[in-house]
């Protein structure tokens, strides 16, 4: 696994950016207990944690600082590429995951393959990958979930049929904001190229979405899936690699 370091911030100060960045990221669609709301959860870190269109990061371990914490793991994480969220989509854990856009913004530390920042809006829904590898269009009840809030995953719909699901335009209709949804790119049936690992599943053109989203999902198709590796836990080694060298430096 490569290891990164951190991108020379500054000494002790955490970096304040003057816009803000656009990221990418996989979140866990949830619905509430009474069906009326929906929303995000994370995978890993902040997998109990539900958050709306705009959110305020907060620390899970410690409420007395604001994150990102640099010797913390608190804070929203992005990656700056696409195609490394696309990869990390890959892994099993994550196949019933939504590939995210987000922008980042507030106090944020940046790493060489993304972010972990305070604030953020998800802008977009680029990618949702049904189990049986067509594009997920709809989303039903996942099979797991957190108190008030139930999972969801992507089903395409030949696989829909029959049980109760989400359009993602019915999804994103009950978010505390606007985000769009990708237009569809293919939902034709599994060619060579899907199988070889891309998986470039895409929405439903329903909504209001630009053509940036395809145009972003054929330039991953083009590019090899083979450099795949896991960016979140990445971002978590370049945490312990800092904390590593704090430890020397004492
Ligand atoms: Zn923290
Ligand atoms: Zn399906």
């Amino acid at each position: 696994m490569a290891r990164l370091r951190f991108w020379p911030a500054g000494p002790d100060r955490d970096e304040r950016p003057d816009r803000p960045f656009t990221g990418y990221k996989l979140a866990h669609a949830v619905l509430s207990a009474d069906g009326t709301q929906t929303g995000f959860a994370g995978l890993t870190l902040g997998a109990t944690h539900v958050y709306g269109v705009v959110a305020e990061a907060s620390c899970i371990w410690n409420h007395r600082h604001a994150p990102p914490r640099r010797w913390c793991g608190c804070g929203f994480y992005c990656l700056h590429e696409l195609t490394d969220a696309r990869s990390l989509g890959c892994a099993t854990e994550n196949r019933a995951a939504l590939l995210i856009e987000v922008t980042a913004s507030g106090q944020y530390i940046r790493y060489e393959r993304g972010l972990r920042y305070s604030r953020q809006r998800v802008r977009a829904i680029l990618d949702a990958q049904c189990a049986c590898g067509r594009p997920g269009t709809a989303l039903a009840d996942g099979g797991s979930g957190l108190i008030g809030w139930r999972h969801l995953a992507p089903v395409c719909p030949t696989c829909a049929a029959g049980r109760p699901a989400l359009t993602l335009t019915e999804f994103t209709a009950r978010l505390d904001g606007n985000v769009r949804v990708a237009p569809l790119l293919s939902a034709g049936p599994l060619s060579p190229d899907m199988l070889s690992g891309t998986m470039t599943g895409s929405i439903t053109g329903t909504g209001t979405g630009t053509t940036a989203g395809a145009a972003d999902a054929m330039a991953a198709m083009e590019e090899s899936p083979i450099a795949i590796l896991t960016a979140e836990i990445a971002l978590l080694h370049a945490r312990l690699d800092d904390l590593q060298s704090r430890l020397e430096r004492g």
